[in-house]
């Protein structure tokens, strides 16, 4: 998708602080933290959101939670936790219409969300 931010910043068209990138996906730090850990987990082939998700695509999906993993504890927030969120839709808060996974921490995150 040419115009997808997402898959510009995937393929390396748009720069970003990447943490982490292999043959499916990319993980970048968020360019308007929420928390002091806010880093992105985006999968390179344009998948719209959770809605776009096929059955092959758990594999994917067992993968981007791997990573967000690693990476939480690479940055060294695995014991005192974080959150991973998946914001679908219009009523769930995406703004940007690829799907990503938002790995948050680094503070005490409030509970419910807005
Ligand atoms: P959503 O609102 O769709 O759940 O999350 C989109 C996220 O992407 C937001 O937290 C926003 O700050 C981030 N974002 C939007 N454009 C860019 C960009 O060009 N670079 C980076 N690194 N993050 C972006
Ligand atoms: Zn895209």
């Amino acid at each position: 998708m040419d115009d997808c931010i997402f898959c510009r910043i995937a393929n390396g068209e748009i720069p970003s602080d990447k943490l982490y990138e292999d043959d499916q996906l990319v993980a970048f730090r968020d360019i308007n933290p929420q928390a002091p850990v806010h880093v992105l987990i985006v999968p390179k082939r344009h998948i719209q959101s959770v809605n776009g998700l096929k059955d092959g695509d758990a594999k994917l999906l067992g993968h981007m939670f791997e990573t967000a993993r690693n990476i939480a504890t690479a940055l060294g927030v695995s014991g005192s936790g974080y959150r991973i969120v998946v914001n679908t839709g219009e009523n769930g808060g995406q703004t940007v219409p690829h799907l990503h996974f938002h790995l948050l921490g680094g503070r005490a995150l409030g509970w419910p969300p807005g």
